[in-house]
């Protein structure tokens, strides 16, 4: 018989995060959130297995987020938290554990200890929670003023993992089938169940909505990531022509660039602002402008050169910022194209991708529209 298995809930829609990708597939420190969650449960030495309950729309994250990993098969959750979990304690029952743990997927920097203290309470108790004390002074509000203080002793604020042997807490959900209850806890509560409290962590905060992203990276104690900067700079000089790639995107001009591939100055400068983040060289070491296959090439496959090894190194990119120097072309109408283009070649949200563009006041050569510059700033996640 298996002594235990954590139960991971992700089956949300994360709808108060916004974005393409939903909020439990996000990156924290680089790495999708449930992906760091269900690693640091896997690597405990207590627990057997891992299952996590998804969201039936999120397959597809699921599969790439964490399908290399040696996980329980994915069970589809319900409409509400209370039968997701239900329905991933049902999926247990083949194979009954002695114990399981109940742990959200949005509780990314749960830390060994706290599972161990949980664990182990399970020995001698039924149940038992992470939980912290409260210390902030509470007030109930009566019409958007203070009614009254409430007595904080005794007051605790749960956490996942919640622990439970594994017979009560199915039969506890199955009998709670249809009620809402916010959590596990309150479910073993209803039944009867006795359920110890024993110290969470403070780092193990719940990410609810974008804000709480980089506090919770903030407070991570994990050293396992890094943030890299590079930087980049580019020219090419303009030549007869009439139009100029710039960020991947054509612009009619009266002028081309001119270089040995197509001359993108922008997205020349990010490659190696990527470049410079990983201390690899330079687009011109990646790309000898001797080589004749260069010739004419599209600058986007340098690009996602550089992003393959970000991606080989195990690292993420975390934003991306150009600015495009010249008197001419005007650069603001092409700035979504341009943002949503990089966006699809470097594998993230045009939120992370940043244009900007200057003059410079008809000054040097691009003021005297001789060429165009570019420079970039990339930052960079890498284990
Ligand atoms: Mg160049």
């Amino acid at each position: 018989m298996v002594d235990c298995i954590a139960l991971v809930v992700a089956a949300g829609t994360g709808e108060r995060f916004g974005g393409a990708v939903p909020k439990q597939y996000r990156p924290v420190n680089g790495e999708p959130m449930a992906r760091r969650t269900v690693r640091t449960l896997l690597s405990h030495p207590k627990v057997d297995g891992v299952l996590v309950v998804i969201n039936g729309q999120h397959r597809s994250h699921y599969d790439q987020a964490l399908g290399d990993l040696p996980l329980l098969p994915p069970v589809t959750g319900g409409a509400s938290r209370q039968e997701s979990v239900c329905r991933g304690l049902e999926a247990l029952t083949g194979d009954p554990p002695n114990r399981v743990l109940i742990h959200d997927a949005a509780r990314p920097f749960v830390d060994m200890d706290t599972i161990d203290r949980v664990v182990t309470a399970l020995d001698t108790d039924p149940a038992a929670i992470a939980a912290i004390p409260v210390t902030d002074t509470l007030k109930r509000e009566t019409d958007g003023c203070i009614g009254e203080t409430v007595d904080r002793a005794g007051l605790w604020r749960a956490q996942t993992p919640q622990g439970f042997r594994f017979a009560p807490i199915l039969e506890a959900h199955r009998q709670a089938a249809g009620l809402a209850l916010t959590d596990d806890a309150a479910v073993a509560e209803r039944a009867g169940i006795r359920v110890r409290l024993v110290p969470g962590s403070r780092s193990n905060v719940k990410v609810t909505t974008t804000e709480d992203l980089p506090e919770a990276a903030g407070r991570s104690s994990d050293p396992a990531w890094r943030v890299r900067v590079g930087t980049g700079y580019d020219v090419h000089r303009f030549a007869p022509g009439d139009a100029v790639i710039l960020c991947g995107v054509t612009l009619p001009h009266t002028a081309r660039l001119a270089g040995h591939s197509d001359a993108d100055v922008g997205l020349h400068a990010v490659t190696d602002a990527i470049l410079g983040a990983l201390a690899d060289g330079d687009i011109g070491s990646h790309f000898p402008p001797t080589d004749p296959q260069w010739k004419g090439a599209d600058s986007a496959m340098f690009l996602r050169h550089a992003v393959e090894l970000v991606t080989a190194r195990g690292g993420q990119i975390g934003h991306v910022d150009v600015t495009l120097i010249c008197e001419r072309p005007k650069i603001g109408p092409h700035r979504p194209a341009m943002r949503q283009r990089m966006a699809e070649l470097l594998g993230t949200d045009p939120g992370a991708v940043s244009v900007k563009a200057t003059t410079t006041e008809r000054l040097g050569f691009t003021g005297r529209g001789e060429g165009i510059a570019a420079q970039a700033a990339a930052t960079l996640y890498l284990p």
